[in-house]
């Protein structure tokens, strides 16, 4: 083939082929490549920053203005021209996005689906159901900030719009008890205090996540999918929870039945035909579902770039015993901590190699403490042990389970690394398994990570060094991946598919898989945080947008972390800071003495003398030209001071740092 007729078939033409090229081999999943930096400029200034677990990496190098960062204004269309854009890949008119609903000529109620989280980023998934006077909020995650968020502890979703309409909210629904859809609680509960929903593992994350806050408790309504029971909520929604399986116990789909058809959010899933747990999804309910008739399905997307079927937890077994049975030395294991079946794995491997464990991050340790509460990890009795009292046991029966497995500063395995944590320190000949994925933006912490413990003289068994190690598969990922979600399609047979959780490119690759399963091209509607989707029995089509912004959480804090600071924060962290205190007689607003100056972060002042005095001398000159006969505005005279200073530094560095000019009056 050569490169003409190449390039001609890689177009994404309207109808995509399946690909026949190689597909990868027995659950393991390719490592994601390098990801482009930035984005192109129409697309940078026009997307409303999604944020979220998708650790922003894609936002390199791309300067936000200001404010977008906080709320996007309504009139920010985020780009989305491809085929699944539900105006046949035609751009959205500015106007078809704003028609608001004072506008529209309806007799018939609509069902609308507003997801408000969650698409476009991996993490804070939230998503508004509406029909007449009846809201209902499924999900309320929070996300991890991206590069250009500096200091920002994490984000939640925007809920303007039901703020606006606090009224017609009845009901919050929980899928899963991780953070990426629970962990935003404590901000969100308070604003709607309606009853939470949700199974029970799922409802004592809330709680969990929300002890530390001093908010009223909501009222729990617990529910079991086993039972297929339903609820009524308000006067338009009838909801029932129907069993997935994922990485978390007690994961559910949420269905609702509303006068316009019936709709079902996946939550997370992925198929395990043979969980660990003995617990494996409700395919069955699904199929009867599909009888019964379903509108619209809405199906997790975070895996479907990668073709096929994912594999059961179990196939993880043999390889890790493997692995434990023959490490020499001591154990270390890391996971992600909210993978609790991994969790429960790794317990019963520690067992059945006759090692003790002893649990060691935070983050693990709270995870265990609620599912062991209720039932959902089992700890054999005797097996457990304080890490403090590791040193008292021979090395060969020693695991340690930690958190870390993304190189995250200040983890326990990083500290131990780097020799830093209270009570483990790295020996030689310790071994040290990885049973996670690297999230895509933390490789380079993974491999700063894996190099320290290598240099301790530990042994790293991770999925990527399975063929250069020659041991098994030690992880599969808890999401399904685009086979899957095509099977679900294809037993679901819903009339309209809308793609959640996931990257843009998630959300593409799930909207093919739904028409290579028989749901008409033009039924799939691929959306953005703040797009609506409304729905008749028969008809669906975007409406008038709503606010998607983020709400960024800096501490304490909540919203109160401006474009402004953060852009602050940023010329601080890329240029430094430069200061210049200049002592000015009260009366004469005259300096009195020379201008202090002071650099932080910019550059070395010893050897930069001759810009220092530069400097300062720009600054005399700037007083000296100040008219004494004018009222004194220092405001605007500190402006002008930092356009000149600034203008005279960029000119002879090329940076430009933040400039804070003091003016002490005396
Ligand atoms: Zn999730
Ligand atoms: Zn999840």
């Amino acid at each position: 083939m050569n490169n003409q007729t190449q390039k001609a078939a890689a177009k994404p033409q309207g109808g995509f082929k399946p690909q026949a090229g190689p597909r990868p081999q027995d659950g393991a999943r390719p490592q994601a490549g390098p990801r482009p930096q930035g984005r192109p400029a129409q697309q940078a200034a026009n997307k409303p920053q999604g944020g979220g677990g998708g650790r922003g990496r894609r936002r390199n190098g791309v300067q936000q203005p200001a404010h977008t960062d906080l709320v996007p204004a309504l009139d920010m269309m985020p780009v989305n021209k491809s085929e699944f854009n539900g105006f046949g890949g035609a751009q959205q008119s500015k106007k078809q996005s704003s028609r608001g609903p004072a506008n529209q000529v309806t007799r018939v109620n609509k069902l609308k689906v507003m997801p408000l989280g969650g698409l476009g980023e991996v993490g804070k998934n939230m998503m508004a159901v509406e029909y007449g006077n009846d809201i209902v909020i499924i999900d309320i995650g929070f996300g991890f900030p991206g590069n250009n968020q500096p200091g920002v502890d994490y984000i939640i979703p925007d809920t303007t719009y039901l703020e606006r309409n606090k009224h017609k909210v009845r009901a919050i629904i929980i899928t899963h008890g991780h953070m990426d859809h629970v962990g935003a609680a404590g901000y969100i509960i308070p604003k709607f205090p309606v009853p939470v929903y949700g199974t029970r593992l799922s409802l004592a994350f809330v709680e969990k996540q929300i002890s530390e806050f001093k908010i009223q408790t909501p009222k729990w309504i617990v529910m079991d999918p086993e039972k297929h029971e339903r609820v009524q909520i308000g006067q338009n929604f009838n909801l029932e929870l129907v069993r997935v399986t994922h990485t978390i116990a007690d994961s559910a789909a949420v269905v609702l039945r509303t006068p316009a058809g019936m709709i079902i959010n996946t939550g997370d899933w992925r198929p395990d035909p043979d969980p660990l747990d003995g617990k494996p999804m409700d395919f069955a309910r699904f199929r009867e579902l599909g009888q019964e008739g379903v509108l619209l399905l809405m199906s997790d997307s975070t895996s479907c770039d990668h073709a096929g079927n994912t594999s059961s937890e179990k196939i993880l077994v043999p390889a890790i015993n493997d692995l434990f049975n023959r490490a020499e030395n001591r154990l270390i294991v890391t996971c992600f901590s909210s993978s609790i079946t991994r969790v429960q794995l790794i317990i019963d491997a520690a067992h059945q190699s006759g090692r003790k464990l002893a649990l060691v991050g935070r983050s693990t340790l709270t995870n265990v403490e609620v599912c062991v509460k209720l039932g959902y990890i089992k700890i054999p009795q005797g097996l457990l042990v304080r890490v403090q009292d590791i040193v008292n046991l021979p090395d060969d029966k020693v695991t340690i389970l930690c958190t870390g497995s993304q190189g995250e500063p200040n983890s326990a395995l990083v500290r131990m690394s780097t020799g830093d944590h209270p009570n483990v320190k790295i020996k030689p000949g310790d071994t040290i398994i990885f049973s996670n994925s690297v999230i895509p933006g933390n490789e380079e912490s993974v491999v700063q990570l894996t190099d320290n413990l290598m240099r301790e003289g530990a042994n790293i068994f991770s999925q990527a060094t399975r063929e250069l190690r020659g041991h098994g598969t030690i992880h599969v990922g808890g999401h399904a991946w685009q086979a899957d979600v095509g099977e679900l399609v294809a037993m679901v047979r819903p009339k309209f598919y809308m793609p959640i959780h996931g990257e843009f490119h998630h959300l593409v690759y799930s909207a093919q898989a739904a028409v290579e399963n028989g749901v008409p091209r033009d039924n799939v509607f691929v959306m953005d945080n703040g797009d609506v989707l409304e729905l008749t029995p028969d008809t669906a089509q975007k409406g008038a947008r709503i606010p998607a912004g983020i709400v960024m959480v800096d501490g304490a804090g909540v919203g109160d972390v401006e474009g402004v600071v953060l852009r602050d924060r940023l010329a601080m962290g890329q240029d430094g800071v430069f200061m210049i205190v200049a002592t000015v007689g009260r009366k004469s607003g005259k300096l009195v003495s020379s201008p202090d100056i002071i650099s932080r972060g910019f550059i070395y002042m010893k050897e930069n003398e001759e810009l220092v005095n530069r400097a300062r001398a720009e600054v005399r000159k700037a007083f000296e030209k100040r008219n004494p006969n004018e009222p004194v505005d220092w405001a605007k005279f500190k402006l002008r001071l930092r356009d000149e200073i600034g203008d005279l530094l960029y000119a002879k560095t090329k940076r430009n740092p933040m400039i804070l000019p003091v003016i002490n009056e005396v």
